[in-house]
């Protein structure tokens, strides 16, 4: 066979016959290192399985399982028992955080004549569903961090409760002061849905899944298809996770026995209005009341209703009371000690918790990674030392606010500010292409890993399909970059995983990455579908996908962990700022642009023309103008960059080689730099100053997020200073590449 192949690469380009005969070492490998670590990685990706990998979700996903309940801790004992017989050093690490659950649910809605309809707030068991009928040990469908509260008022309609959403209401003449919203889920994360409704004026807020996102519109409803029933309710945190995630009673503090908590009634990350999700059928009588204007096209889902924006004459009565108690989490941490450079720490992770009985979300992936693990265990029987230090973390608590993850980064902050190298996160998987997102100095590694990763289905690199992907996705604008481009752009990482605390807040270069796309997936999403029968229907229903994902992130752990040099590389980032910049400027101009034609209209009186006094329609005020910035500091910070860049990479490409270890202590602040302890604007636990979750998104990312969000909320007078303390990050990582080249160069 092998000399039959020989035989084929003469016919072949000469770029391929020469890595035939002499493959390009990976990056930061000597060749003979190189040869001996592709050797290994070989074997390690020929050890996950299937059939283990199902077995061990059906395991995982046999009960419901969220923080607080027999079955989690249950399954943190069977991983433990898992990884210690894998060979592992491994144990459980417990923290004390608030879990609030639900004391008593009430909704109504009482019509003018006295009736009322009163809401089941409940999910069917399915005969078909072997797991949908466990009622004693399931949560009841809620929203975690609600506050207590008993509101009765009219309802108003928001569509998806998102700032754009309120702009359109406004014009309108439509106010929520008072009033209980009636938001659909979609498009923001749901913890906004409450806070802007609050700021807004409401005094409570339901949260309803419309078909037309997740339900019959898309496909059909489960147990046929696996979108989300009529009575299906997405369960899901509302905490103001884009101050801070974790234990909202122990910011920046591992959540451990005596520390001081922040009484319940200090804390500002619980919701200030109740709120509560609810299915569509339960929503629909409840839409149908409302009475007032027609929505806007944008605003209609797909009940058999004309959507109407309220205020309702009927009144809804909300009324919540939440267990306020401290609940214990099992962290499962398994080590593999680093042979040559045991200080330097390469973290996997995955939860393990779930709302019920979470097969997607999260044992898809956390199954995926247990089969890694076992992968990695064997390796080490067979021989393979790893040269770094590798943990492998399977959190507890992530559903509810990423408590796991969190407590356990800030309980271990210093040591990890020392020594973590690099986080790659999963959280769930699916059937499809390969996805990842994160810390732009890691965009060539994660394409240089992908590349030896086979595609289950199309048996192509799953590199290769991806790229393709990218190619059919992309505007006409952007397909050439897409094509020519070395490395696969990477979005940048916002929140929604454990992946949070290590990049945002300790500034440790992290990957969240999974595989999806192809499956028809979302209307199971936190609910009590979410189960072994549900996904093995529906997703990855023989798990090559999440062999797959086992194949990806194992390797990625090997190749990091075994690298003589930290495979950074610097060109893609310094690129990728280069165009977060440009789009700071270009949003400036545009908002300045739109304010300049709102201002002109008004002069022209066409919002006088559109003026009805029936319908509140007013003229709005003029604003003004959105001023010019000095971006010259950032421009310039970044032209250092990117010359910084381009010399390490030559550097590199000399003496890699013979790299001094010292380089690898430099390489490893390459995402440390780019904190600045004062944190984001009235959010100081978020201390990257190049990614964040938004203030107004959630989970959406907001890229140099200092400078865009006090342009977008208009805080003209600070953007000056914000964008002075991004391009300070920016050159402190021009000057750590200029004396990391020094380093290569030998002087
Ligand atoms: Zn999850």
């Amino acid at each position: 066979m092998r000399k039959l192949l020989a035989g084929v690469t003469l016919f072949c380009t000469s770029a391929f016959a020469f890595q035939g005969t002499a493959p390009v070492p990976l990056r930061g490998y000597t060749p003979e290192h190189s040869a001996s670590e592709v050797s290994w990685e070989q074997k390690y990706r020929a050890i996950p399985e299937a059939d283990r990998i199902k077995e061990t979700m059906r395991r995982l996903a046999l009960r419901p399982h969220h923080v607080g309940s027999v079955y989690d801790k249950d399954n943190a004992d069977w991983l433990l028992a898992q990884l210690k017989a894998y060979g592992l050093d491994a144990r459980i690490e417990e923290f004390t955080t608030l879990f609030p659950t639900p004391k008593s649910r009430k909704l109504e809605l009482i019509r003018p004549d006295g009736t009322k309809f009163i809401p089941k707030l409940e999910e069917s068991a399915l005969k078909i569903d072997p797991t949908s009928g466990q009622k004693d040990e399931q949560l009841p469908t809620y929203n975690a961090f609600s506050r207590d509260g008993d509101v009765t008022a009219p309802l108003v309609y928001v569509n998806y409760g998102a700032p754009t959403d309120y702009e359109q209401l406004e014009a309108m003449g439509v106010s929520v002061k008072g009033a209980i919203v009636i938001a659909r889920y979609g498009q923001t994360w749901r913890g906004i849905k409450p806070k802007l409704a609050a700021e807004k004026g409401a005094i409570g807020c339901l949260i309803y899944s419309d078909p037309k996102d997740d339900g019959y519109y898309v496909g059909d409803g489960y147990p046929e298809g696996p979108m989300r029933p009529a009575d299906g309710v997405q369960r899901g945190s509302v905490m103001d996770m884009p101050v801070y995630p974790g234990d909202p009673q122990t910011p920046g503090v591992g959540a451990k026995p005596g520390v001081t908590l922040i009484p319940l009634d200090k804390v500002d990350t619980i919701t200030k209005v109740p709120v509560m999700p609810i299915s569509y059928e339960d929503a629909l009588p409840l839409l149908k009341s409302l009475g007032g204007e027609l929505v806007p096209e944008n605003f209609r889902g797909a009940l058999p209703i004309t959507y109407h924006t309220g205020p309702s004459i009927a009144k809804a009565h909300l009324a919540l009371a939440f267990n306020w108690d401290r609940k214990t989490l099992y962290n499962v941490i398994a080590t593999i000690p680093g042979a040559t450079l045991p200080d330097q720490w390469v973290i996997r992770g995955n939860h393990h918790d779930g709302w019920v009985n979470g097969a997607g979300d999260p044992v898809s992936g956390a199954s995926a990674e247990l089969d890694e693990a076992r992968g990695l265990g064997e390796l080490l029987k067979q021989g393979w030392k790893p040269a770094r230090t590798i943990i492998y973390a399977f959190w507890d608590g992530e559903e509810p606010a990423l408590l796991g993850s969190t407590e356990w980064v800030e309980f271990h902050a210093e040591e990890l500010s020392k020594h973590a190298v690099a986080y790659f996160n999963s959280d769930g998987n699916g059937r499809g292409y390969f996805r990842a997102e994160g810390s732009h100095q890691l965009e060539n590694f994660v394409d240089s890993v992908t590349k030896d990763i086979t595609d289950p289905e199309t048996k192509m690199s799953a590199y290769k399909r991806e790229h393709l992907v990218a190619i059919a996705r992309a505007t006409p604008d952007t397909r050439a970059e897409v094509r020519s481009r070395a490395d696969t752009r990477m979005p940048a990482l916002g929140s929604g995983s454990d992946y949070t605390a290590f990049i945002h807040h300790l500034g440790i270069s992290s990957i969240n990455m999974g595989f999806g796309g192809e499956d028809q997936g979302g209307g199971q999403y936190h609910s009590i579908y979410d189960d072994f029968y549900w996904y093995t229907h529906f997703s990855d229903t023989d798990m090559s996908y999440g062999k797959a994902l086992a194949q990806t992130a194992g390797t990625m752990m090997m190749r990091m962990a075994d690298a003589d040099v930290i495979p950074f590389q610097f060109t893609d980032l310094a690129d990728t700022f280069k165009v977060y910049t440009n789009e700071v400027k270009r949003l400036a101009d545009t908002m300045r642009a739109q304010i300049k034609e709102h201002n002109t209209q008004i002069g022209e009186g066409t919002y006088a023309a559109l003026a009805d006094p029936k319908k509140k329609r007013v003229t709005p005020p003029v604003e003004a103008l959105t001023p010019y910035f000095n971006f010259a500091p950032l421009d310039q910070a970044i032209d250092d960059l990117s010359l910084a860049a381009s010399e390490y990479d030559k550097a590199f490409a000399a003496h890699a080689a013979t790299a001094p270890a010292g380089l690898n202590l430099q390489l490893i602040q390459s995402e440390r730099v780019l904190l600045d302890p004062g944190g984001l604007p009235s959010r100081p636990w978020f201390q990257n100053m190049t990614y964040a979750p938004g203030f107004y998104t959630g989970y959406g990312v907001k890229t140099f997020p200092a400078i865009r969000e006090t342009i977008e909320q208009k805080q003209y007078a600070t953007v000056d200073t914000q964008i002075s303390r991004v391009a300070a990050a920016v050159k402190r990582e021009a000057e750590l590449l200029k004396s990391a080249t020094k380093t290569l160069n030998g002087n």
